[in-house]
């Protein structure tokens, strides 16, 4: 028996779903259609406090317009907490995270001081200088019950990872646009050391989603090109986990009129205005298909 690919849409429901987000699911969707594979849907509402049902109830109603089927139960992050801690113990009994206690604003006044390098996402790296600060009473803090955020130590993470491949590049499949396999190397450490466990919430982003992947078995990724740069970080947890590496897909993001990435908020491109726009789930269908990988191979 040949286990059948699985792949999956993840939104956050933070927010009204728009064209972006139409194209991120019909592509899962139809590549998995294509062979033969399943599709899952995941809320990922770890950050609880953004989190609305109403927008959990428009992701079932969007995606059912546009003609999507999907696995029920539904599985939802809200619900895997224990999951990410144990994953997040584990890296730390490893050495492989370290506490931080110091906020946005804090960050942001020691790199006003000098020149810091940026995330992809745009945000300054955590400052060496500031974990070397901290370092010297963490013990005390933490014991006093202020609340923290673990960062992963970057360098000890791509030494242990390393060590784990027997010396050779971490890497990821990449599925083009024309369907072709690609190896791509990742360059985690232009993330620096970056939170694996938030403040308030018992895991960030990147430990929700390679912990979900692994759980729900997820073989093929396939998300916009916005997340290209993440995918770094989550190759490195997945081979410090020791959980299975995906492939992945990054379909190219449609911008708006203004050639920004669509947001939340994007009236126009959201599904209720183009539902009220006369817009049908054909036409939907029809401008996003070229976008799909013409034929994804069979391995
Ligand atoms: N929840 C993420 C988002 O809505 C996507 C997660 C993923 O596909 O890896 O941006």
């Amino acid at each position: 028996l040949i286990a059948r690919p699985v792949f999956r849409f993840a939104p956050s429901p933070n927010g009204d779903l728009h064209l972006g987000h139409a194209l991120s699911a019909l592509t899962g969707y139809e590549m998995a259609r294509a062979i033969g594979g399943r599709f899952l849907l995941r809320i990922e509402d770890i950050d609880v406090t953004r989190t609305r049902e109403a927008h959990v109830e428009a992701i079932f109603r969007d995606l059912a317009w546009l003609g999507l089927e999907w696995e029920t139960p539904v599985l939802r992050q809200s619900a895997r907490f224990d999951d990410y801690r144990a994953a997040a113990s584990r890296l730390e009994a490893d050495g492989i995270l370290y506490p931080c206690f110091a906020n946005r604003s804090q960050i942001n006044a020691v790199v006003a001081n000098a020149p810091n390098p940026r995330d992809p996402d745009g945000a300054p790296l955590y400052p060496a200088r500031l974990r070397s600060a901290a370092a010297l009473d963490a013990a005390a803090r933490r014991a006093r019950g202020e609340p923290f955020a673990l960062r992963i130590d970057m360098a000890r993470a791509i030494d242990a990872a390393s060590d784990k491949l027997g010396g050779q590049p971490l890497t990821f499949t990449e599925i083009g646009a024309d369907g072709r396999h690609e190896t791509r190397h990742v360059r985690p450490q232009r993330w620096g050391d970056a939170v694996i466990v938030r403040k308030e919430i018992p895991a960030s982003y990147h430990l929700a989603v390679v912990v979900d992947d692994a759980f729900q078995g997820v073989t093929h990724v396939t998300r916009g090109q916005d997340l290209l740069a993440a995918t770094d970080i989550h190759r490195l947890l997945q081979v410090l986990l020791g959980l299975p590496e995906p492939v992945y897909h990054h379909h190219a993001l449609i911008l708006g009129e203004d050639g920004q990435k669509l947001s939340k908020s994007a009236g126009d491109t959201g599904f209720a205005a183009l539902r009220e726009a006369g817009v049908t789930a054909a036409d939907v269908r029809a401008r996003l298909a070229l976008r799909i990988p013409s034929a994804p191979p069979r391995d």
